[in-house]
C-alpha cells in the first residue's frame, strides 16, 4: 500500500466480454461497451469475444502500455474463474495486479434471465459499479506465508487412508484423527466389493496396517478435533483423545481381557445390532490399532465399582488396564487439513410403509453386508431374523430415500451396484432362491459396472422396474403364510405386482453425516443443501474448498463408491503435497488494519476475530491486527463501533462508490454529468 491514488486522475480501461454466446446471447455487449466509453475516467472501452483468451489478455496489456491506463475493469464471468488471469495480464502490462476489478455479467446476469433489455441494463449497472470502485483501488503487495509441512487428515475411512498414505509415502508427516476406536470406515464392514467382488477386508486391511505402522503417521483413534485456529500453512489443532482405559504402550493386543470380560451388549455400530460384543472390545479382529477400548457406559466396574475382570486377567507387566485414565487434549500445528469424514445411511424407519423394525425379515443393506461376511454374525450364512431359516425368495428395494422428493432428491450412486452385488451373493449362497431387484432406473456407470449388470441378467435375477409402494405381511392365500408382500408397480408392463418373498433388503440413501454442519463450522467451510461439504468448483476443483488449506475427499463431499473415494483421497493429497513442496505461498493482501490514533480500546474486535489475529496493547489501550494472521474476512471492520478499522481493498470509499455505481439508472444525472 505504497503510493496514494487520486480518483479524479485515473485512466480506466473497460473490456466487455461476449464469452462466446454465454453473455452475448442475452446482453447487448457492444451497447454496454459503447455506453461505458463515455463514463467518467474511462480512457478506452472495448468488447471482445473471449477476454480470457491470449488475444483478449493482449488487448489489456497493450492498452496499459500504449494508453497509459492506471486501472482496468473486465466485465465477464465470475472472479472465481478468471480474476487471477486478468490480474496477471495487468501485471504483464506493468500495473500492480490489484488495480483491477471484475464485473460478473455472466453468472449474475446473462445466465439468470432471457430478458435482453433487463440483462443489458444490469450489465451496465455492474460495469459502472466496477468502474466507480476501481478508481479507489490502491496498489497492494501479496504476503508470503510459510507452509507447515505436517497435515491433518480427519476420518480414517478408505478416502482418508488413501490421502494419508499418499502423503506419508511422499515423506510428509500426517496426523490422522479417527473418532471410532479403529480406522477402516464403512469399507471395513463390507463383504465383497463390486464389480470385481474382491474381498473388502483383503484389500483394505493391508492399507490399515500401513497406516498403523508408518513412521510418518501419527494415528489418533478414539479421538475428535475440538478446535481449529489459523489459516493455510499455519493451523493449530486441538484434539480430544478419549480415554480407552487401556494403556497403548503396555498392551500387546492379546485379547485376554476381551475373553474374560463377563458382560455383553448389542454391537450397534460394527455389527449394526445383529450380534453382541463384550464391554471391553475391539470392533473387529483386524482393527487398527489393535488395542481394545472399554465401553464406560456399560462397564460394571465404572457403573457399580465391581468386576475388574479385564484388569485381573491382563497378563502384561505393568498392567494395561487403567480405569483412572482420562481424556487428553493434544495440540499440534499443521499446514493443511483434509476432511474425509464419510457418510451416514438414511434411516429407513422414516419410510414406515417399508416395514423396517415392524416386520422382522426386512433388513437394511448394511445388515445384509454383515450377514454375508464370513467374519460376521452368521459367518456368511444368509438367514432370516430367527438366525436359522434360509430365505427361498429375496426382494432388494433400490432407492430407499434417494431420488425421492420427500427425502433426498439426489441419486446415491452406489445403491444400484451394491444391490446387484447382493443379488449375486444370494444366488451364490442359495442357488435355488428367487431374487427380485425392484429399481426405478438401473444406474451402472463405471468401469466394468454395466458388464456386472449383464452378468446378473444371466444369473436370472428378476428385475422389476418400479418404485416399491409398500411391504406388508398381508398374506391372502395359505402359500403366502409367513411371507412379506412387496407391492410394486411394474412400469415396463404397466401393472401392479404383489411379490411374496421371505426376505426384503432395503438399499438406503447415502446421506451427509448427522454432524456435518457442526464439522463444517469447526473448519470454517460450507455445506450444501443436503449437508455434504462443498467443493471449490464442482468440475475444476472438486477436492479444494472455499477455505484455503482445507480439502475434502470421499463420501463427505457426496455419495461415492470406493474407487472414487480412493481417487479423491489421492487428489487431495496431491494438492497438499504441491503446497508443501512450494514451502511458501503468496496470500491475498486483503487485510484489516486499525488506526491506532483513533482506537477507543473497547476490545470488541479482539473477541470477534475468528482467526485470533487481533491483540490488545494494555499499556496504550489500543488494539492491533497481526497482519500475518488476518484473513481479511472483514468481521472486525463491520464490528468496530468507532469505524477505525479498514479492510484493504474493501474501504468505505470503494464500497460506497460501488453501491452508487450500481444505482446508475435510478440516478441518471450522475452518469450523464
Ligand atoms: C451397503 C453398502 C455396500 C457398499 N458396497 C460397495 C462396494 O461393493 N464397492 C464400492 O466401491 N463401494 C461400496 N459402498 C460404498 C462405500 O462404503 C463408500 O464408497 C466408502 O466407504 C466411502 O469411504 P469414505 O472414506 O469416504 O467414508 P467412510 O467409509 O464413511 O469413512 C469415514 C470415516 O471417518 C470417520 N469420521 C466421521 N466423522 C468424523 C469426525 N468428525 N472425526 C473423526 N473421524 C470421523 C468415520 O468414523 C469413518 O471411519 C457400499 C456402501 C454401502 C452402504
Amino acid at each position: 500500500m505504497s503510493e496514494k491514488v487520486n480518483p479524479e486522475q485515473e485512466r480506466v480501461g473497460v473490456y466487455v466480454c461476449h464469452c462466446g454466446s454465454n453473455i452475448a446471447k442475452v446482453v447487448d455487449v457492444e451497447d454496454v461497451a459503447t455506453w461505458a466509453a463515455d463514463l467518467p475516467n474511462v480512457e478506452v472501452s472495448r468488447d471482445y469475444k473471449f477476454m480470457c483468451s491470449s488475444l483478449g489478455q493482449d488487448l489489456i496489456e497493450e492498452d496499459i502500455k500504449e494508453k497509459g491506463l492506471t486501472k482496468v475493469v473486465v466485465a465477464s464471468c465470475s472472479p472465481h474463474m478468471h480474476e487471477k488471469t486478468f490480474r496477471v495480464a495487468c501485471e504483464r502490462g506493468g500495473l500492480n495486479p490489484f488495480m483491477f476489478e471484475m464485473a460478473n455479467i455472466r453468472e449474475h446476469d446473462s445466465w439468470t434471465t432471457d430478458d435482453e433489455v433487463a440483462a443489458t441494463s444490469k450489465a451496465k449497472a455492474l460495469t459502472n459499479a466496477a468502474i466507480e470502485r476501481v478508481v479507489h483501488h490502491q496498489p497492494l503487495e501479496q504476503l508470503p506465508v510459510e507452509i507447515n509441512p505436517n497435515t491433518l487428515v480427519v476420518g480414517g475411512g478408505i478416502a482418508g487412508i488413501s490421502a494419508t498414505l499418499e502423503l506419508a509415502n511422499a515423506g510428509h508427516h500426517v496426523y490422522m484423527v479417527e473418532r471410532e476406536p479403529t480406522i477402516g470406515g464403512h469399507m471395513a464392514q463390507l463383504d465383497k466389493t463390486f464389480p470385481t467382488l474382491d474381498c473388502s477386508a483383503c484389500i483394505l486391511t493391508p492399507k490399515m496396517v500401513d497406516v498403523g505402522q508408518h513412521p510418518n503417521i501419527t494415528l489418533l483413534t478414539w479421538s475428535e478435533v475440538e478446535k481449529v485456529d489459523g489459516f493455510l500453512g499455519n493451523f493449530t489443532v486441538n484434539v480430544r483423545k478419549k480415554a480407552r482405559y487401556v494403556n497403548e504402550e503396555h498392551c500387546t493386543g492379546c485379547g485376554i481381557c476381551i475373553e474374560k470380560c463377563p458382560f455383553k451388549v448389542s454391537d450397534d455400530i460394527f455389527e449394526v445390532g445383529l450380534s453382541e460384543r463384550k464391554v471391553i472390545y475391539r470392533p473387529f479382529p483386524q482393527a487398527v490399532p489393535k488395542y481394545p477400548v472399554i465401553d464406560k457406559e456399560n462397564c460394571v466396574y465404572f457403573q457399580r465399582g465391581k468386576c475388574k475382570a479385564c484388569q485381573i486377567f491382563c497378563p502384561t507387566e505393568p498392567n494395561s488396564i487403567e480405569f483412572e485414565q482420562e481424556d487428553e487434549i493434544l495440540s499440534f500445528d499443521v499446514g493443511n487439513i483434509i476432511l474425509a469424514t464419510g457418510y451416514d445411511l438414511f434411516d429407513v424407519k422414516k419410510i414406515p410403509q417399508y416395514g423396517y423394525g415392524r416386520l422382522a425379515n426386512v433388513f437394511t443393506s448394511l445388515e445384509f453386508e454383515r450377514m454375508v461376511n464370513a467374519s460376521g454374525p452368521t459367518e456368511g450364512s444368509i438367514v432370516l431374523r430367527d438366525m436359522e431359516s434360509t430365505p427361498k425368495s429375496v426382494a432388494i428395494v433400490h432407492c430407499v430415500g434417494s431420488r425421492d422428493e420427500n427425502y433426498h432428491k439426489y441419486c446415491s450412486k452406489v445403491c444400484c451396484m451394491y444391490s446387484l452385488k447382493f443379488a449375486h451373493l444370494v444366488h451364490e449362497r442359495i442357488p435355488e432362491a428367487e431374487v427380485y431387484n425392484c429399481y426405478i432406473d438401473m444406474r451402472t456407470p463405471g468401469k466394468g459396472y454395466e458388464e456386472f449388470y449383464n452378468r446378473l441378467l444371466e444369473e436370472e435375477t428378476n428385475f422389476i422396474r418400479g418404485k416399491v409402494a409398500e411391504v406388508t405381511d398381508a398374506a391372502r392365500i395359505p402359500e403366502e403364510e409367513g411371507k412379506l408382500i412387496v407391492q410394486v408397480e411394474d412400469t415396463l408392463i404397466g401393472r401392479q405386482r404383489r411379490v411374496p418373498v421371505d426376505m426384503v433388503i432395503l438399499s438406503p440413501a447415502m446421506e451427509a453425516r448427522a454432524d456435518s454442519k457442526e464439522i463444517s463450522q469447526l473448519f470454517k467451510m460450507g455445506c450444501d443443501f443436503d449437508g455434504f461439504f462443498v467443493e471449490r468448483h464442482p468440475k475444476l476443483d472438486p477436492v479444494a474448498t472455499m477455505t484455503d488449506g482445507i480439502y475434502i475427499a470421499g463420501a463427505c463431499q457426496g455419495p461415492k463408491d470406493v474407487p472414487d473415494s480412493v481417487a479423491q483421497g489421492a487428489a487431495a493429497a496431491a494438492r497438499v503435497a504441491g503446497l508443501i513442496n512450494l514451502g511458501t505461498v503468496m496470500m491475498e493482501p486483503v487485510r484489516a488494519s486499525i488506526n491506532q490514533d483513533e482506537c477507543s480500546g473497547c476490545k470488541i474486535c479482539n473477541n470477534m476475530c475468528p482467526y485470533n489475529a487481533i491483540i490488545f496493547h494494555e499499556d496504550r489501550e489500543v488494539s492491533e491486527v497481526i497482519t500475518a494472521l488476518c484473513q481479511g474476512c472483514g468481521t472486525c471492520v463491520a464490528a468496530c463501533p468507532s469505524g477505525v478499522i479498514t479492510g484493504a481493498h474493501f474501504t468505505n470509499d470503494q464500497l460506497f462508490s460501488q453501491i452508487e455505481g450500481i444505482l446508475w439508472d435510478v440516478r441518471p444525472e450522475k452518469v450523464t454529468a
